[in-house]
């Protein structure tokens, strides 16, 4: 007879899916993904998929089938389909309480807020004169977000004139999120994960480093952290874990504001490009520390195998062709480690990352960047 081990299932296919049946193989644990097609990312390696789609009940439910726990790649499958799970006796880890806080900007704002945690000034409205008063009182420099549907960036707009704003207030029925445009030295993450055993524990703080929205490279840890600082953020990530009840891993994206302070910018119920450093510079990858949390097993150490590891993403540029840069920057540097998701190259899509670890991060950070760099085809040298 087969020995027993847990299997999971993972709605999405993408490359975080991929990452996760990647930790999976040597924890012994088996994943089933919920994909579209085959040429997806995780469904290029699952050698159990289901095709089917994460809008359909019955689908979901089939993909259940002899399932422990069910997780997720994306943050998009609808709640109600996910309660209807429940109510079958479903294991949904993340639960719908945290999920609710991903997929709408208001809600997670309201959360954060009632749990007494720092928010940059912000206002939910569908009123244009509102959204007026707010840009006034702001000294007219403010961020207006979509509440749900946005990524990387999409769904984020800058607002530097009044009458920008008029293009968005057309429907009464829908809400926007303003926030006041936080200054800030630098923009921070932090992975926490939490099993249901109420287990906790926290990544170091890294710095990211966005470009077009995108979070584009990493640097693990934070340079130059204040050791307040730190042990601040370290403290934020318990709070929400409790608050929110959230199991498995997520991240808190922050701002370190110019006047000293950590404000949340949002949270993303699951693995995070934040934490994809993880993979090369800790004991215990983000991806396998999902996987335990979420079938409550005791959780790995977070903790840095090197002074710093740095990540950038490999982005699709104008040439199809990744195995030429790839044989290149194999050998210029073979301490780099390569990530590919296996995904046709289309220009600014993220195809995979490159980390590398050692003492000094800038110098990390200008091996990481020439290699993405390289690959994208931004540099032939
Ligand atoms: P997405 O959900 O698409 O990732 P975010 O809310 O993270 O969008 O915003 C994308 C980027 O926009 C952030 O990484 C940050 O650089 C900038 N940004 C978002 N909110 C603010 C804000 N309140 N003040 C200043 N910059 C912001």
């Amino acid at each position: 007879m087969d020995q027993y081990f847990p299997q999971v299932l993972v709605i999405g296919a993408g490359q975080l899916a991929r990452m996760m049946i990647e930790a999976s193989t040597r924890l012994g644990i088996k994943v089933r993904v919920l994909a579209n097609e085959k040429s997806e990312s995780a469904a290029q390696i699952s050698s159990d998929n289901f095709f089917g789609d994460y809008n359909k009940i019955e689908d979901l439910i089939s993909a259940c089938q002899n399932i422990e726990v069910v997780t997720f790649d994306h943050e998009h499958v609808p709640l109600d389909l996910l309660a209807q799970l429940e109510k079958i006796k479903v294991n949904v880890r993340p639960g719908i309480k945290a999920l609710a806080c991903s997929q709408n900007k208001i809600h997670m704002r309201e959360t954060l807020e009632k749990a007494g945690i720092s928010n940059p000034d912000w206002l939910a409205t569908n009123s244009i004169s509102k959204a007026q008063d707010f840009f006034q009182a702001h000294q007219k420099q403010i961020i207006l977000k979509a509440a749900t549907g946005g990524y990387d960036g999409k769904g984020v707009w800058e607002i530097t004139e009044l009458n920008q704003l008029n293009q968005f207030f057309t429907d009464p029925d829908s809400q926007w999120l303003l926030e006041e445009k936080v200054s800030f030295i630098r923009e921070l993450a932090v992975q926490v994960v939490r099993s249901p055993s109420n287990q906790v524990v926290v990544y170091q703080p890294v710095e990211t480093r966005q470009k077009n929205g995108i979070c584009n490279e990493v640097i693990a840890p934070a340079p130059e952290l204040a050791e307040a600082l730190n042990i601040e953020i370290q403290q934020l990530g318990l709070k929400v874990a409790k608050e929110l009840e959230i199991v498995g891993v997520f991240t808190i994206e922050m701002f370190q504001s110019q006047d000293g302070r950590i404000l949340v910018n949002e949270l993303a119920m699951r693995p995070h490009n934040s934490g994809h450093w993880s993979i090369d510079g800790a004991v215990t990858s983000q991806f396998e520390n999902h996987l335990r949390a979420i079938l409550d097993l005791p959780l790995g150490s977070p903790a840095p195998i090197s002074k710093f590891t740095v990540m950038a993403n490999i982005l699709g540029g104008e040439f199809l062709d990744l195995y030429h840069p790839y044989l290149h920057c194999l050998a210029r540097d073979p301490h780099l480690r390569v990530h590919l998701y296996g995904k046709s190259v289309k220009p600014g899509r993220k195809v995979g990352h490159v980390n590398v670890s050692g003492d000094d991060w800038s110098a990390l950070l200008a091996r990481a960047r020439h290699a993405a760099d390289y690959f994208t085809g931004n540099i032939t040298e």
